[in-house]
């Protein structure tokens, strides 16, 4: 599932190509990603509108609209958006004057498409933690000090912190050199520091290289991120650690697979 990097990734790039656009027609040709409102009316209340400004909020892209409302699109599994596109296997295509089109293209249908007057009033964004990128070290250390969680799965309790999902949380808790199955409060002193700047640096870098092309995420070219290249443990179950060639684990932590140097990460 795209993360933090990857919506931000697509969010940056929706904004160098899409900003002013006027849509002209929205074409639903699945009206399952459509959850709010019915389908005629989320294309009524797009059409005409002109993209003022592209947003993010953990994993969720929001389209500011001329008309007030806002376009919020939570790419879940296997959503993509295309740009230039016009695809005939998108469930949902976005026609804007000058005869561009955006794609929303969505295999398993998990994605969600929502026309709302105000979408920080959406139940999901209220429940939302904290942005990585807004936290300070004290609130950080302070909110984890109050968990008795496992490290791993907090990192991706949307409520706790929000944008991290499975494969960044192994990647920054390798980096930070923690085992993922330690709890929170029993976190060190050095371990609580090392680990709010590898989420820093690890967002960051991975925004830099465009986020990590594993499964359906490409960008909004069609191209893949290139963060991939740099992953230490994701995906890299029996390979040699990088950094003392330890065979890289996988245990499942609810009911997710978490890879992890036993070695590295005590
Ligand atoms: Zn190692």
């Amino acid at each position: 599932m795209p993360e933090l990097p990857e919506v931000e990734t697509i969010k940056r790039d929706l904004q160098k190509v899409i900003l002013g656009k006027k849509i002209t027609e929205v074409c639903v040709h699945n009206p399952a990603v459509i959850r709010q409102p019915a389908a005629a009316e989320f294309i009524r209340s797009l059409k005409g509108a002109t993209i003022k400004n592209i947003l993010r909020r953990a994993k969720l892209l929001i389209f500011e609209l001329s008309n007030g409302k806002f376009l919020t699109i939570h790419l879940k599994m296997t959503g993509q958006l295309v740009f230039p596109g016009g695809g005939k296997n998108s469930r949902v295509v976005f026609h804007f004057s000058g005869g561009s089109a955006m794609d929303f293209n969505d295999q398993r249908l998990f994605g969600e498409l929502r026309v709302v007057g105000d979408w920080k009033k959406l139940k999901f964004v209220q429940t939302l933690g904290p942005e990585p990128f807004d936290l300070t070290y004290a609130n950080f250390r302070n909110m984890l000090s109050k968990k008795k969680t496992k490290i791993k799965p907090l990192l991706m309790d949307q409520s706790f912190i929000s944008g991290i999902g499975n494969l960044y949380a192994a990647e920054i808790l390798f980096r930070a050199k923690i085992n993922p199955v330690k709890s929170a409060q029993g976190l060190t002193e050095t371990e609580k520091a090392r680990l709010y700047q590898e989420i820093q640096e690890v967002l960051t870098n991975a925004i830099k290289h465009g986020g990590s092309s594993v499964d359906d995420y490409v960008r909004l070219s069609g191209k893949r991120g290139d963060y991939a290249r740099f992953h230490q443990v994701y995906g890299r179950i029996n390979k040699p650690c990088f950094i003392c060639k330890t065979k890289i684990q996988r245990v499942t932590q609810g009911g997710r697979g978490t890879y992890f140097c036993p070695k590295c990460q005590k």
